[in-house]
This record gives C-alpha cells, sequence and structure tokens, in this order.
C-alpha cells in the first residue's frame, strides 16, 4: 500500500484500547476520558481478520499493538497468537506501560511477541506519581524484569521529558536503562494531551536532550540506516572515552519531523484508518466488515483512506489544530 508521495505503508499500529490505568499529564486528564463500550470495539476475531488483510494484501510488514493499555485486553495472547500465524509473518512489537506485564510477558512471548517498549518517565516514585497520578512504579519496574527474563531483550524504555517534573532526570534515566541492557528512547512531547497544555516554547526539544545526556555521556550518531525508524539513534560513551556503553534513541517528532520517511498506518480500537497521528478524519472498517464487506472490499476502503496521506503532520504551520483525540484515544 502507497500513499500519494509514493511512501510505501508497511508498519501498522494498532489500537486495541482506549482505556488505561494511568492518567500521565501528557496524555489524559486526571479524571479520564470517556471510554467506548466494549461492543464498539475491534473483537480478537475481526483484529485477525483486519491484519489478515493488512499482511496479505496491503503489504504490511510491522505490527505493533498499542492503546489505552493494551494490556488490559484479556486476550491479548490470543490477538498475538493469530498475528504470528499470518504468512509472511509480519514483526510483532507491543507499547505497553506494563503494569501486570510481570504475570504475562512469558505467555506473550511465547505466542509470538518479537519486541516490547515499555512507557517509563523516570525511576522515582514520587516523580512516578506526579506524572501518572498512579502510585504504580513497582509494578512497572516488575514488568520490565519479567520482560527481560521472559526474552523480550532489547526492552526498550519510552521517556517523555516534561519541563521541571523530570527533564533533570534524563542521565540518570539513561544510566538506569544502560546498565540494565534497555535501549531508552526519548519521544519529544507532542499536543495530544486532553489538557491542552502543551506549549512549544516549553516542551523539551530532541537538541535540549542531547545537551543534557551530553553533560554525562558523549554520544556519537549510529552508523547503522535509519530504515523509516522514528527514533535517531546515537551510541553511548562515557566522556572519559572508551567503549560504547549502548545505544539512546531520540524521537524528535516536532523539531525535527521526518514524515517524508514515515511508513504508518494506524488503525484505532474502533476500527478507525488514521492515515497520520494528527489527521482530523478516520475512515471507519468496523462498520463495513459488520455489515458483511468482503476482504477486497476492506483492503479497498484502508488503501483509498490511506492515499491521501498528508505530506507532514502540519506541526510547524500556523493553521496546526490539535485532534480532538488525545494519544490515549488514538492509540500511541
Ligand atoms: N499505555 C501504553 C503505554 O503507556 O505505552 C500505550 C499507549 S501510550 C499513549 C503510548 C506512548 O505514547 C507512550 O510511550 C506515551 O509516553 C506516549 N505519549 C502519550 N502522550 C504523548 C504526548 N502528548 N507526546 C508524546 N508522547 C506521548
Amino acid at each position: 500500500m502507497r500513499d500519494q508521495y509514493g511512501r510505501e505503508l508497511t508498519d501498522l499500529r494498532i489500537s486495541l484500547t482506549d482505556r488505561c490505568n494511568l492518567r500521565c499529564t501528557y496524555c489524559m486528564p486526571a479524571e479520564g476520558l470517556p471510554v467506548q463500550p466494549a461492543d464498539q470495539l475491534l473483537q480478537a476475531d475481526e483484529i485477525a481478520r483486519l491484519t489478515r488483510i493488512a499482511v496479505e494484501q496491503l503489504g504490511v510488514r510491522q505490527v505493533r499493538f498499542t492503546g489505552g493499555e493494551p494490556l488490559l485486553r484479556k486476550d491479548l495472547v490470543d490477538i498475538i497468537a493469530s498475528c504470528a500465524a499470518l504468512e509472511p509473518r509480519p514483526e510483532i512489537s507491543l507499547t505497553t506501560n506494563a503494569i501486570g506485564l510481570s504475570s504475562r510477558a512469558s505467555a506473550l512471548a511465547a505466542a509470538g511477541l518479537d519486541r516490547i517498549n515499555v512507557s517509563l518517565d523516570t525511576v522515582h516514585a514520587a516523580t512516578f506519581l506526579e506524572v501518572t497520578r498512579r502510585p504504580f512504579l513497582d509494578r512497572v519496574l516488575a514488568g520490565i524484569d519479567a520482560a527481560t527474563a521472559a526474552g523480550l531483550k532489547p526492552v526498550k524504555i519510552n521517556a517523555v521529558l516534561l519541563r521541571g517534573v523530570n527533564d533533570d532526570q534524563a542521565a540518570e534515566l539513561l544510566e538506569w536503562s544502560l546498565e540494565r541492557g534497555h535501549q531508552l528512547r526519548f519521544i519529544e512531547q507532542m499536543p495530544l494531551d486532553a489538557d491542552h497544555a502543551w506549549e512549544r516554547s516549553t516542551m523539551i526539544t530532541a537538541a535540549e536532550i542531547r545537551a543534557r545526556i551530553g553533560e554525562r555521556f558523549t554520544l556519537v550518531p549510529d552508523d547503522e540506516p535509519r530504515d523509516g525508524a522514528p527514533a535517531e539513534l546515537f551510541r553511548v560513551h562515557p566522556l572519559s572515552g572508551g567503549d560504547s556503553l549502548g545505544l539512546v534513541g531520540i524521537i524528535a517528532s516536532v523539531s525535527e519531523p521526518f514524515c517524508a520517511d514515515c511508513r504508518r498506518t494506524r488503525l484505532t480500537a474502533e476500527g478507525g484508518v488514521r492515515s497520520c497521528l494528527f489527521s482530523h478524519s478516520e475512515t471507519d472498517l468496523l462498520g463495513p466488515l459488520r455489515a458483511g464487506a468482503n476482504d477486497r472490499d476492506l483492503a479497498e476502503l484502508w488503501r483509498s483512506a490511506m492515499w491521501s496521506k498528508p505530506a507532514g503532520h502540519g506541526l510547524d504551520t500556523d493553521d496546526f489544530v490539535q485532534p480532538l483525540r488525545t494519544m490515549s484515544a488514538i492509540g500511541g
């Protein structure tokens, strides 16, 4: 599947639910958001069918499950197993906050999960509570340990830095990740929060992140081709010189956008195709699927929804308008 600019859309991100058990300030409001009734969400067999269409007919090669919090789906192991049975088998990954992962990591790995990204903005309990509004740091850390033990290595850690909250912990979080063999990726905060509190002038940019971690480590751009990946990778060396300690990634969606290389197509938990994280419209696949559409028709609907994928997210334009839906509702 290609868009009007010739980008090949091989990377599918599926949201499995709009519910979440954290209330991260940069994503959800303290009181939560209205959630869709369960019967209006994609069911496991519907996810299996749409994923098969994506892989067999549209050329998708990577599938990432996200949310909301995907571990809140009791049928997650079955969803992953049916995806792993596809031919050609896609690479399967999960973005999660890791709450509840400690008891499920090995079953997920056995079902065919290849890689995992865990969102963790701090290793301090007080800061974790401030960012997520929930006291669950221990559960997240236990989940990360279980993922490592289940062989889902390296665990990728996703961190968002917030000025005055955890921006002074960037180098410490990197050191913590390197010591445990995890790969840390900093994500620039994007205007996708329910509180509409995002401001370009106060967000922590990639340049600032590089400068902050550069006070403790030497960063050397990684030689491997980026190949459409959102993160720019750096090898991390001690300031005093010596061998690489590991990799760190920086996803500069706002200040150094990579839209020209974007290969992503998204499905919301209610079965809507979004051509861009910042889209204002979606194309419903679940309605037609439930009304009896055949695979070819669904593939065609999906293809034409993606054809008009915008050239860029438009964050840097004067007429940019934040989407109504938050990251948790779209599927981050
Ligand atoms: N609940 C799962 C988790 O915590 O990873 C998956 C969904 S969450 C929306 C996916 C990712 O989006 C997380 O890494 C989170 O930090 C990131 N995210 C949410 N809101 C964001 C924002 N406004 N800017 C940048 N990243 C954001």
